[in-house]
């Protein structure tokens, strides 16, 4: 399978300026039942091994992850992230200009051709969702990014709306007005905030909306007892899990590269926290994945689409 090189590497220091350790960890022990992946960004490569997509896939395989929802943050990325999709299948498509990149496309006055251009790779069958889209107050400030920012966010929405598609949203810093917009806007039918960061007032806004919060690595960090609370207070079948690869890797691994492989060590984190079985929580996020996005396998996919769970798309 040739897909073309990672088109983006990360930073070999951690966000404090320090080396970090690039081996990618030991393999977990598998999880009991199958599992998935419900964001990752496959084109960023990391670590000095440089796994190429099919050694991502078939390690994450050997420890029953089987599918990854790859995604984009704009065109370009976008576009690799469907032909990743369309060449593995274990992989699924996420497309959309991330809220840090919605101002500098604004500000070259491309807003609206590249939102056509996402529109037009999500009706590519490997494509399961709109995303990542949504709002942080982080990374981008001044009026003109914000409105910028807030345009894109709602064009998104509008886009999963038409297509019949999930979204999933980043919320860094925006929890307040993620919620209002997609209140005020209407929120598509299978919204997700993604690297869920609220506490559990945001978990139950989420519960009461019908919105589904998937946890990345970082719930196992010291400081993060909000996002356990968080968990705590949501049902089960809002719960997905993802490991936003290459970062948030895990406790004990924190720092190293992070891949869908790793998967195990949040899930049996989350169920360990739930007092409940890992493969009981494992098999109800995957039931919850499967039900969101459709089936991973192509020949199953396309029956799903053709018994009319695509067919909302043009
Ligand atoms: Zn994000
Ligand atoms: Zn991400």
């Amino acid at each position: 399978m040739v897909i073309s090189k990672h088109p983006r590497r990360r930073d070999a220091k951690a966000e404090n300026g320090a080396r970090r350790d690039l081996q990618y960890p030991e393999p977990p022990e598998p999880l009991g039942v199958a599992c998935y992946d419900n964001h990752t960004h496959l084109e960023i490569e990391d670590g000095e091994a440089g796994l190429e997509i099919g050694e991502h896939m078939d390690l994450a395989a050997a420890a029953n992850i089987r599918g990854a929802i790859t995604v984009g943050g704009d065109v370009e990325s976008s576009r690799w992230q469907v032909r990743a999709a369309n060449e593995d299948e274990w992989l699924l498509a996420a497309v959309a200009i991330h809220p840090n990149e919605a101002p500098n496309v604004a500000a070259a006055g491309e807003l609206d051709a590249h939102l056509a251009e996402i529109e037009s790779l999500a009706c590519d069958e490997r494509v399961a969702a709109i995303g990542e889209t949504g709002l942080d107050f982080f990374r981008t400030e001044g009026a003109e990014a914000l409105s910028a920012q807030f345009e894109s966010f709602e064009a998104h929405i509008g886009i999963a709306k038409r297509l019949g598609l999930p979204m999933q949203i980043h919320d860094r810093d925006a929890h307040d007005d993620v919620v209002a917009t997609l209140r005020r806007v209407g929120a598509p039918e299978g919204t997700v905030l993604h690297c869920f960061s609220g506490g559990p007032e945001l978990a139950r806004i989420c519960a009461e909306e019908g919105w589904y919060c998937s946890f990345a690595g970082n719930v196992t960090f010291k400081n993060a007892e909000n996002l356990r609370e968080a968990l705590d207070v949501l049902p089960r079948e809002r719960i997905l899990v993802e490991t936003d690869a290459p970062f948030l890797t895990p406790v004990p691994l924190r720092g190293r590269p992070n891949a869908p492989y790793l998967v195990p060590h949040t899930v049996r984190f989350m169920a360990d926290r739930l007092g409940i079985e890992a493969d009981a929580l494992a098999q109800r996020i995957a039931e919850n994945t499967l039900g969101l996005y459709g089936p991973f396998d192509r020949a199953e996919r396309a029956a799903w689409r053709a018994r009319g769970a695509g067919a909302r798309r043009g």
